[in-house]
């Protein structure tokens, strides 16, 4: 049994957002894989749900006649996977969510609850960083666009205030297309596994597909968040992809960029030797998805 206060099954947005208002103990709940988890552990036992997971406006994948991407919060792991626009456009987000977990986790498990749980290990965090995804927030006084690379705050933390709800994620033509990318999650088995570290790599080549014109870096478990490497992608700009001594040194600034922790898992040292070994293979990854 588990102790809940009490629940709400919102089916619209206002429904929801009013049921979050009216009870200060209220908290939302999509596919419960962590709320459930954490009211049995204790840490939010009494507290009420508001389920947002059939409101409307959370569903689904669309692309916009501007080409631009919007993903309802309310997807589930493996219906993003399966999706159509996702495995045209950006098959790398639908690969790293099919690392999450099992089957039953993929199923119930949605991308709104992985990004608003502010856990540094969420395997759809590093790819949406590298697509500079837009976190959809309404919330009683509207609507609010964050970029994810301000949405975390620290860990298990983000600026999302209680009574805000994610209706889903934004991302720019000008961010996924040209782009090819890749997403490594290194864990001791491959699944049911938490990531020990998770880095995704996009890159976009020059017209002759010899050298980089864009490269975006970024990890999970490297720091308190997920972590954008900005100075490590600037030493790839205009190289060679066969110049080796580039990509080196782009692995080395990586460990500039980043901050972890030893945790039972694995030290600070291990995840240190990672992430400058997967800077280097899922670049190797990523060039040889834009290659084709
Ligand atoms: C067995 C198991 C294995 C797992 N393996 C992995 C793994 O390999 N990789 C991984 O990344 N995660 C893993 N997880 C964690 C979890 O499945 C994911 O984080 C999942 O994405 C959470 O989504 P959810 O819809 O179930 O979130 P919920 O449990 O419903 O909510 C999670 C948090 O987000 C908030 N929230 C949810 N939806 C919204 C919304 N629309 N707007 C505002 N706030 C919202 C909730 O208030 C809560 O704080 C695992 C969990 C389990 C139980």
């Amino acid at each position: 049994m588990f102790d809940i206060k009490n629940y709400t099954e919102a089916y619209t947005l206002p429904e929801a957002l009013e049921a979050l208002r009216a009870d200060e103990d209220a908290i939302v709940v999509c596919g419960g894989t962590d709320v459930l988890i954490r009211m049995r552990e204790g840490k939010d036992a009494g507290k009420s749900l508001v389920s947002v997971r059939n409101i409307p406006e959370l569903q689904g994948v669309r692309r916009l006649k501007n080409g631009d991407i919007e993903i309802g919060a309310a997807q589930t792991f493996r219906r993003l996977t399966a999706d159509p626009v996702i495995r045209k456009y950006i098959p790398m987000l639908g690969e790293a969510v099919d690392t999450v977990g099992g089957p039953q986790t993929r199923a119930a498990g949605t991308i709104g609850g992985n990004i608003c749980n502010g856990a540094t290990s969420a395997d759809s965090a590093a790819t949406l960083l590298t697509l500079n995804a837009q976190v959809i927030l309404a919330g009683e006084g509207g609507t609010r666009a964050v970029p994810i690379g301000e949405f975390y705050t620290g860990p298990g933390s983000t600026v999302r205030e209680r009574t805000e709800v994610c209706t889903g994620f934004r991302i720019k033509r000008s961010d996924y297309d040209g782009f090819a990318g890749h997403y490594t999650k290194y864990g001791k088995r491959s699944a049911m596994e938490i990531a020990t570290l998770g880095c995704a790599v996009r890159v976009k080549l020059s017209a002759d597909k010899a050298s980089f014109k864009e490269v975006r870096l970024a990890y999970a478990v490297a720091a308190p968040t997920p972590v954008r490497c900005p100075k490590a992608e600037a030493v790839l700009k205009n190289r060679r992809i066969d110049d080796d001594a580039a990509a080196q040194q782009f692995a080395l600034t990586a460990l500039t960029e980043v901050n972890p922790r030893s945790s039972w898992r694995a030290s600070r040292e291990f995840r240190m030797q990672l992430i400058r070994e997967l800077a280097l293979r899922t670049l190797k990854e990523a060039v040889e998805k834009a290659r084709v």
